[in-house]
């Protein structure tokens, strides 16, 4: 893409659940902070800190995990635009966000972070909380073996990044319906 090329938008209605999906490092939570108001970014690293204070250390990931869920569902129940800030690299996982998103009548956007090894490597190594190289490979490897196969899982608007677009890409809120009054559609 030529430096004048304008960035691109990903459309997203304003009550939308935006499941970000990537290994670590590959610029999920850059992203996130660059595109949404830091209410609105729901993180699993950051509820593992909540309960436990430390992001990183995966004893606390079940509760970690029931307080991501509650805080979306909650944001969700209420029509508010909301990033889900995790790899998100399990079946599973992704199943557990769209039922939240469907109990709540909400739309799902899925953000593919395709990005390289290397570079993903790169940016680990550059920050203060890495991820050991194992760890980050067999992530890397998990996302490349299911990334063809996620559109298909059924979300309203799947958008993905590379290397070159990742940082420039925007979300860019469409207001197909008026703003939610609070309560979820019946
Ligand atoms: P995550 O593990 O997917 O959440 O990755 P992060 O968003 O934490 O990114 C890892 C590191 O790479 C951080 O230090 C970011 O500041 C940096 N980073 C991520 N995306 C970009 C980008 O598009 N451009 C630049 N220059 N740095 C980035
Ligand atoms: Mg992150």
């Amino acid at each position: 893409m030529p430096p004048s090329a304008p960035a691109p938008r990903i459309a997203v209605p304003p009550d939308a659940l935006v499941i970000l999906c990537g290994p670590s490092g590959s610029g999920k939570s850059f992203f996130a902070r660059r595109n949404a108001r830091s209410t609105a970014i729901v993180s699993s690293d950051r509820c593992r800190a909540l309960v436990g204070d430390d992001a990183t250390d995966q004893r606390f990931s079940g509760r970690a995990f029931d307080l991501f869920h509650r805080i979306i569902a909650h944001r969700l129940a209420v029509g508010r635009l909301t990033v889900a800030d995790s790899t998100a690299l399990s079946p599973d996982a992704r199943r557990e966000l769209r039922r939240l998103a469907r109990r709540a009548g909400r739309p799902t956007v899925l953000i593919l972070f395709d990005l390289p090894l290397t570079l993903c490597r790169r940016r680990n190594a550059a920050r203060r909380r890495r991820v050991p190289e194992a760890v980050l490979r067999a992530q890397h490897e998990r996302f490349r073996a299911q990334r063809d196969r996620l559109p298909a899982e059924g979300y309203a608007v799947v958008a993905r990044l590379t290397a070159r677009d990742g940082g420039l890409a925007r979300l860019r809120i469409v207001r197909s319906a008026p703003p939610s009054e609070g309560a979820p559609p019946a």
